[in-house]
C-alpha cells in the first residue's frame, strides 16, 4: 500500500490523478438502454469524496447530472425498512446474492421472494412497499398506464427521500423516466402472480422508472453515500435521514449483493460496500467513515463502469479503504496527509 502523503497539492489534485490514470481505460460499451450516453458523453468521468464528517473533494466532470438508475436501489431499500419495518421488507425480498443478471424473471424457490433488492425484481419489490401506508387499492381500469395518485404519491416521497440522502432537491429525468421497459413489466407481473406486489404491476413500474431517473451529480451520490457510512444521519445538513437499523442492513446487503453478479470479487479486490448502475455511476461505502462516488458510462461485460472500478481499485489501494484490512485507518486523517 502506498498512502500519498505529503504528495499533492490538494485531495482534487490526487482524484485527477487518479482519474488521468483510469482514463486511458476505454474499453468496455455504453448501456444499451442508454445510447443518449454515447458519442462524445462517453469521454466524460468523475470522481468524489465525502466524509462523515462532511468534508467533500471531488475532479473531473463533477457537475454532470446522470440518471442514477440501480445506484438507487440500496437507499430505497432502506427507506422501505423506515417505512413498513424490516419484518415486512423480509417478507417481500430475501438478502442473498443471486449469480444471475441484474434484470433476470427468477425467484427463491421456496419463499418465491426476489432473492435481494439489489436485482431489478428485488428493487420492483422494496419499491412499492415506500409509504405503503396510504396505499389505497382500486380497481384496474383503462387508467391503467397512467401516473395514478398513488404512483405520484410514492414518487414523490422516493424524490424526497434520495433528496435528503443528497442534501438538495434532486429532480427527474422525464424523458428518461418515460422509457417503459417490457422486462420490468414482466418482472413486476411475475411478482404480482406471487402476490410479492399488490395493486397492479404497470403502477409499480411507472414509479420504478421514476425512481431511477432522478438525476444526480458525482458530488451527490458520493453524499448520499456518506449518509449511509454515517448511520444514516447527513454529515452536512444534521438531519436523520433513516435509522441506523436501516442504514447496516442497507451496508450488508450492497457487500455481498451490490455490483451485479461481480459482487464477490468486487468484494475480494475492492472492499468496500459498493452498488453500481448502468449510466455508469458507482458509490461505495466505509462505515464510519468515508462515501466515494465514481461516473464513467462504458460498462464491462457484468455491467459495472470499467473506469469506476479502476478508480475504486486505486482509491481502495492507496488510502488502505479494504473491510478487511487488518490495519483499522482514519481515512479523514489520511486524506489530509494528501497536501504537499
Ligand atoms: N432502469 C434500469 C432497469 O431497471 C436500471 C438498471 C441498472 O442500473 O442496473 O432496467
Amino acid at each position: 500500500m502506498s498512502t500519498p502523503a505529503g504528495e499533492y497539492d490538494s485531495v482534487p489534485d490526487y482524484l485527477a490523478k487518479v482519474l488521468r490514470d483510469c482514463g486511458r481505460d476505454t474499453s468496455g460499451a455504453i448501456a444499451a438502454e442508454l445510447p443518449e450516453l454515447g458519442g462524445s458523453g462517453a469521454l466524460r468521468h468523475a470522481l468524489a469524496v465525502a466524509t462523515a464528517q462532511g468534508e467533500e473533494y471531488s475532479a473531473g466532470d463533477d457537475q454532470h447530472l446522470f440518471t442514477i438508475q440501480s445506484i438507487s436501489k440500496p437507499f430505497v431499500y432502506a427507506l422501505a425498512i423506515d417505512d413498513v419495518g424490516m419484518g415486512q421488507v423480509q417478507q417481500a425480498v430475501g438478502m442473498e446474492p443471486s449469480g444471475e443478471a441484474f434484470n433476470e424473471l427468477s425467484l427463491e424457490g421456496e419463499t418465491a421472494r426476489p432473492l435481494n433488492p439489489m436485482i431489478n425484481a428485488g428493487a420492483i419489490a422494496t419499491h412499492h412497499l415506500v409509504d405503503w401506508a396510504s396505499y389505497e387499492p382500486h380497481a384496474p381500469g383503462p387508467e391503467r398506464l397512467e401516473r395514478t395518485e398513488q404512483v405520484r404519491r410514492r414518487s414523490a416521497r422516493i424524490l424526497a427521500g434520495l433528496s435528503a440522502f443528497a442534501g438538495r432537491d434532486l429532480a427527474i429525468d422525464w424523458e428518461t423516466a418515460d422509457s417503459f421497459s417490457h422486462r420490468n413489466l414482466a418482472i413486476a407481473h411475475m411478482l404480482t402472480s406471487h402476490e410479492v406486489l399488490e395493486g397492479p404491476p404497470e403502477e409499480v413500474v411507472l414509479g420504478y422508472n421514476e425512481q431511477c431517473a432522478v438525476l444526480v451529480t458525482v458530488q451527490d451520490a458520493a453524499r448520499m453515500a456518506a449518509t449511509l457510512a454515517n448511520n444514516g444521519l447527513h454529515p452536512e445538513t444534521g438531519r436523520r435521514v433513516i435509522s441506523e437499523h436501516a442504514a447496516r442492513q442497507t451496508l450488508s446487503v450492497m457487500a455481498t449483493c451490490g455490483m451485479y453478479d461481480a459482487s464477490g470479487e468486487w468484494l475480494a479486490r475492492i472492499g468496500i460496500p459498493a452498488k453500481s448502475g448502468i449510466s455508469g455511476g458507482i458509490i461505495g461505502v466505509l462505515p464510519g467513515q468515508v462515501g466515494l462516488a465514481s461516473f464513467a458510462p462504458r460498462l464491462d461485460g457484468a455491467g459495472n463502469s470499467v473506469q469506476g472500478l479502476g478508480m475504486f481499485e486505486g482509491l481502495s489501494q492507496d488510502l488502505g479503504l479494504h473491510l478487511m484490512a487488518s490495519e483499522r485507518r482514519d481515512i479523514a486523517a489520511c486524506l489530509k496527509k494528501i497536501h504537499r
